[in-house]
């Protein structure tokens, strides 16, 4: 059995010393807890523990747990692959989506993000390794997403999000992690000051110390906080 409110603790001490280490703040780092495959249970000792910011993977189960969770003060971010036929129930369920990989994704949330609710806050997914078997914009072709997709009015664009490549030590892991920043820094040359880009969703729970090394203002963790997923 996991402790999930002593791995809170324990990951949020990690947080806090890269964060130190980098000579930032640790209040510019946000721990989301990635709950997919967990049950409403789980997400309540977390709640307990002081999370009140949550990942999802698959929409239906989250969509589920977010009803079960109705009465608590949390918030939901959408981090899985979004496909065309199903943007309307994230531009309805979540203040977030961090893996917006195409315009046309980008054009539906807007069109379908209810008036009542504030803009849905968005990430660009980007494929900063370049790997055929992940989805994202190539890192050439980001910028233009973003002069494209900053003008939608349902939408309010935050920043970038990656998954890099699996590597094993963390002078392997800040590459793809600096290289995100970068493009990040890029692209707000090219926007108003209302406009910039103010997040870098990146780092998980193998990479984190790396990731908020470079700038990572969204840590997004399951395995450590929430244990091995079967
Ligand atoms: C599952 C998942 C995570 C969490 O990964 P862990 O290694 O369990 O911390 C983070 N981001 C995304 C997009 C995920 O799908």
């Amino acid at each position: 059995m996991p402790n999930i409110e002593n791995n809170i603790t324990l990951v949020t001490a990690r947080v806090n010393q890269a964060a130190i280490a980098a000579g930032r703040s640790p209040d510019e780092i946000l721990l989301l807890a990635v709950s997919k495959t967990r049950s409403a249970e789980d997400i309540r000792s977390a709640i307990n523990a002081g999370i009140r910011e949550f990942g999802e993977n698959y929409l239906q189960e989250a969509v589920e747990k977010i009803a079960q969770l109705a009465a608590e003060n949390v918030q939901w971010h959408f981090i899985g692959p979004i496909q065309s036929n199903k943007t309307r129930l994230v531009a309805e369920n979540f203040r977030w989506a961090h893996s917006v990989d195409r315009l046309k994704i980008a054009q539906r949330l807007s069109e379908q993000r209810p008036s009542g609710l504030p803009p849905l806050n968005i990430c660009l997914q980007v494929n900063i390794d370049n790997e055929a078997s992940k989805s994202g914009f190539a890192t050439e072709e980001t910028e233009a997403a973003a002069l494209a997709i900053v003008q939608l009015p349902g939408l309010k664009l935050r920043g970038l999000m990656a998954i890099p490549r699996a590597e094993p030590t963390y002078d392997q892991q800040i590459v793809a992690f600096r290289a995100l920043a970068d493009l990040r820094d890029r692209i707000n040359q090219s926007l108003d000051n209302s406009e910039k880009l103010d997040t870098l969703s990146m780092g998980m729970s193998s990479d984190l110390e790396a990731a908020i090394s470079q700038g990572s203002t969204i840590v997004r963790v399951g395995t450590d906080i929430f244990g091995k997923r079967t």
